[in-house]
């Protein structure tokens, strides 16, 4: 049986590993926080005393880890992970990282012998639960072959970007557009509520009209227009606001070595950045609401 190593459990990685062991992988988890750990623990998997300990006799290494920082954190090094690694192991990040830190980390792999694709994923929680994600894989074609019946049991759609870093460029540009689409939708419901109307039936409007998009749909801002969304919960879990504001940099990065403009992704990361800085980091990105409509 292939043994995978899953380090980083958090809203979006415990819900993936658990449709792992669902799909008859033996998983051994490791998180800094112990009780993500025991929730996976209890789900099927074994528990790690730490991220070297989980790689141990892995046949694939799977992380999903806030940001560049904790990848390359977490994998370079005299004590990083790519030193502890088995050779044959395959290497899948799932985070969402810059483009040239997954190079970065991909090279130094390669350097050791060790196979490494970028698999950033889109689809949120729901869709984390539901194993329904969709992959953007950068890497070789031979790599992502190997990691293929592990992202069908976690995912529905998967696209091979290109080469090391590609996945990464995919997922960022996604990403900005639903920073954008996002900050909209809130923006057009606020208007609409402003002026008379009721926001689910507004909503059902747009989702059925040309301003139609992933937010309106399945992640409606407003509370009480969809239930099971962030948005009925407190804006609890999801996808963080903070996660939003370092795709949304990341874009800029990008946009500023290429010379890009990104009018409108700049405008988003400023909105995201204020709302942040009003002490709503935490919250579900689909908060933004609140800093756009009136009380
Ligand atoms: P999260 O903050 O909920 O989870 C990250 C987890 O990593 C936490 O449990 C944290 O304790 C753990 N962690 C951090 N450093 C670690 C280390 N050194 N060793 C072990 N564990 C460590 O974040 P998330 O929402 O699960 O997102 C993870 C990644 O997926 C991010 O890059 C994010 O941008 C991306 N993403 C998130 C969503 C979403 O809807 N939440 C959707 C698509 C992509």
């Amino acid at each position: 049986m292939t043994r995978v190593a899953f380090i980083g459990l958090g809203n979006m990685g415990a819900p993936m590993a658990l449709n792992l062991i669902k799909g008859g992988f033996s998983l051994k988890v490791f998180d800094l926080v112990a009780e993500s750990v025991a929730q996976l623990v209890a789900g099927g998997a074994s528990a790690a005393k730490s991220a070297s300990d989980a790689v141990i006799d892995a046949d694939v290494v799977i992380t999903m880890l806030p940001a560049s920082k904790h990848v390359e954190g977490v994998y370079l090094g005299a004590e990083g992970l790519l030193t502890k690694i088995p050779s044959k192991a395959l290497i899948i990040d799932c985070s969402t990282i810059a483009a040239d830190s997954a190079r970065k980390v991909a090279r130094a792999a390669s350097e050791r012998g060790l196979a490494m694709i970028d698999a950033p994923v889109s689809g949120g929680t729901g869709g984390a639960i539901a194993g329904t994600l969709t992959f953007i894989v950068g890497g070789e074609a031979t790599d992502l072959a190997r990691a293929r019946p592990l992202l069908e049991k976690m995912g529905k759609n998967i696209f091979h970007a290109g080469a090391a870093g590609a996945g990464q460029v995919a997922k960022i540009a996604n990403n900005m557009l639903l920073g954008i689409a996002m900050a909209g939708t809130a923006e057009a419901l606020a208007l609409g509520v402003a002026n008379g109307l009721d926001p689910k039936v507004l909503s059902e409007i747009i989702a059925k009209s040309s301003g139609r998009n992933w937010a309106i749909e399945l992640y409606n801002p407003w509370p009480g227009v969809m239930e099971n969304v962030p948005s009925s919960k407190g804006y609890a879990g999801g996808f963080g606001v903070d996660l939003m504001l370092k795709d949304l940099g990341l874009a800029a990065e990008a946009a500023v070595s290429t010379q890009s403009v990104i009018a409108l992704g700049e405008l988003a990361r400023n909105l995201f950045a204020m709302h942040s800085a009003q002490g709503s980091g935490k919250l579900d990105f689909s908060s933004i609401v609140n800093l756009i409509k009136r009380d």
